[in-house]
């Protein structure tokens, strides 16, 4: 048996509904922004709760357009998570500003506990990752960045549907940033992204910053980028969304398989704890393992599509040499490195598919059915 990480070939098996909505919008002529893409926005926006969504060219785009807006740039620093994809710091370094790693908890996001001594004078934002799926320790955050005058950021790529205490992710924060990669929870044909905001003038100037300050064909207010997000994504976008929570449910379903069915195996195999107060969408369902390379190879032999987020963290990447951080300095995302695995999880997989991953990593382990 083969099991993928992925399925857009099951996803996109019943192609001709996309394919007639892509040959309306031909018809039409009208490849940027419009009303495909503000169908869209408004789509998206319903769906987390907010008033405002806007459409842009990728969730690395959402995040650095976000902090350029809202003012973050040369001279200052800004707190995020070590164990991120490189995205998230990339987006920071991009506005100028200086990015500040911190080191995560056992649920992969970042820990608040280490926020408030990476504070400085020159510490303008936090950008809380919603990391695999789990949602950030948001009330923490928010109760210190109140407290220290922070503003805050969500980066919400991996966490579309994601929930804490009842919330959604985008409630706490100034705004939250999405991903519409093709191997994110929510995906179209190629690159886009959307920021989700309850603030009207955020959604005002972000509006005005991904169309070069654009407030018509003939007057530029301010200068900006060139991130819209392409009609033909947003008309991919509006068809997928209504299968947000099917796409989210199954991927928890599957979640709640695998954990079941390794569970005894610790501690070879361990669970990340599994918090009640959170809605986990399993953007990547990871575990932490030993002899995890040996696993990897063994799965992989036996035709399944384990993959491993991330060997090197952030901080010890070559990117962030001039950032000076040495081993040492994120000790658990250090270790996460060495021993998490990612299992699939995607929401085309079947229950035999589920079963024959658990049963291989049974035998890995030399334990029975
Ligand atoms: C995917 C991702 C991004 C970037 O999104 P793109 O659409 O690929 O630019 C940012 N942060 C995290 C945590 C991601 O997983």
């Amino acid at each position: 048996m083969r099991v993928r990480f992925s399925y857009l070939d099951r996803q996109f098996a019943d192609i001709e509904p996309y394919l007639a909505d892509v040959r309306a919008l031909v018809q039409t002529g009208r490849f940027t922004l419009g009303a495909p893409v503000e169908e869209f926005e408004r789509r998206f926006a319903a769906m987390c709760g907010l008033p405002h969504a806007v459409g842009v060219a990728s969730g690395t785009d959402a995040l650095m357009l976000t902090l350029k807006v809202l003012g973050v740039g040369p001279g200052d620093e800004v707190i995020t998570a070590a164990n991120t994809f490189i995205a998230t710091v990339g987006a920071i370094a991009m506005t100028g500003a200086r990015p500040v790693l911190v080191d995560s908890t056992d649920g992969f996001t970042i820990d608040p506990r280490l926020v408030e001594a990476a504070i400085t004078a020159r510490t303008k934002a936090l950008v809380p990752v919603h990391y695999t799926g789990n949602v950030a320790d948001m009330p923490a955050l928010m109760d210190i960045a109140r407290r220290r005058q922070l503003l805050v950021v969500e980066d919400a790529c991996q966490c579309i549907g994601g929930m804490r205490d009842g919330h959604p992710v985008g409630f706490w924060g100034e705004a939250a940033c999405f991903s519409l990669h093709p191997l994110k929870n929510l995906n179209v044909w190629g690159d886009g992204g959307l920021i989700v905001t309850g603030s009207a003038d955020l959604d005002r100037r972000l509006r005005l910053f991904r169309n070069h300050g654009l407030t018509g064909r003939d007057e530029a207010v301010v200068f900006g980028h060139n991130s819209r997000l392409d009609a033909l994504q947003a008309v991919i976008g509006s068809r997928l969304i209504d299968q947000t929570s099917f796409i989210t449910s199954r991927r928890i379903e599957n979640a709640a398989r695998l954990d079941r069915g390794l569970a005894d195996l610790a501690p070879q195999v361990r669970i990340p704890r599994r918090d009640p107060q959170v809605k986990h969408v399993y953007h990547l369902y990871v575990l932490r393992v030993e002899r995890r390379d040996e696993l990897v190879a063994w799965l992989r032999a036996e035709g399944i599509e384990a993959k491993i987020h991330y060997p090197v963290p952030v901080h010890l990447q070559p990117a962030s040499r001039a950032l000076g951080y040495t081993d040492g300095d994120c000790p658990q995302a250090e270790a996460d490195s060495r021993c998490v695995i990612t299992l699939p999880a995607h929401q085309h997989l079947t229950d035999e598919e589920i079963d024959y991953m658990i049963d291989r990593v049974r035998a890995f382990y030399g334990a029975g059915s």
